[in-house]
């Protein structure tokens, strides 16, 4: 693969969880948490009863709580509330990472299965938000979530990149499978390495130009020399 300059891509599109911020700091850990809890107390059932529904939810559906609005009713702003409402003193103002994204020449993206005010939340905590163009959240897609191939194409709407411009756009993601699907429509793919998603990314590493252990290093390795 050729190797990325600051000045490659017309398009930056990055995932959010786990891929702005790093999973080995462990705040997906408690929002994850926090879904299994929404479950137990909103269904009225066990633990071990809320992770198999849970985990039924995001296999047949690719997000949880897809399934939970299409199967049990659950509303969607109450869910996604209740999850996300988690501290993180884990998150650092990073001006080195802002100048970095500063210095990718084109147009920066947030493409999330996850909501609006929590991406707003991350990016803040983090000093990186004015880096991003738009925030394409799971309720702005209809909640048809990443890997579901409609939701790239909302995704290329909300960004106004056109058919012509997606050999220049480039996705980073921590879940290989989401990646999949960008791939097939033309976009150059970055994996964001975890032991987590592994297994995901042995099944779709045909999906995967590009591989780094974190976003840090992905943006270290980009030449800006042009
Ligand atoms: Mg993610």
């Amino acid at each position: 693969m050729k190797k990325i300059c600051s000045n490659s891509f017309e398009n930056w599109i990055f995932d959010l969880d786990n891929t702005v911020y790093d999973i080995k700091l462990g705040l997906f850990s408690k929002i994850s948490n926090r879904i299994t809890e929404y479950i137990i107390r909103a269904l009225s059932i066990t633990r071990d009863e809320a992770n198999l529904v849970r985990s039924a939810m995001y296999k047949k559906y690719g997000l949880t709580l897809t399934g939970l609005m299409r199967e049990y009713g659950i509303s969607p702003d109450e869910y996604l509330y209740y999850i996300h409402d988690v501290t993180h003193p884990e998150l650092k103002y990073d001006e080195q990472l802002k100048l970095k994204l500063n210095n990718l020449s084109g147009r920066k993206f947030i493409y999330t299965n996850a909501s609006q005010d929590h991406a707003k939340n991350i990016l803040s905590a983090m000093g990186i938000d004015s880096e991003f163009e738009k925030i394409l959240d799971i309720k702005a897609t209809g909640y048809l979530p990443k890997p579901d191939p409609k939701s790239y194409n909302i995704m290329l709407k909300s960004f106004d990149i056109s058919i012509n411009e997606i050999g220049n756009s480039i996705f980073i993601e921590d879940t290989a499978k989401n990646l999949k699907p960008a791939k097939l429509l033309g976009l150059k793919t970055v994996w964001i390495e975890n032991d987590f998603n592994l297994q995901d990314y042995r099944e779709h590493s045909g999906s995967v130009d590009y591989k780094y252990s974190d976003l840090n290093s992905f943006l270290n390795d980009i030449d800006s020399r042009n």
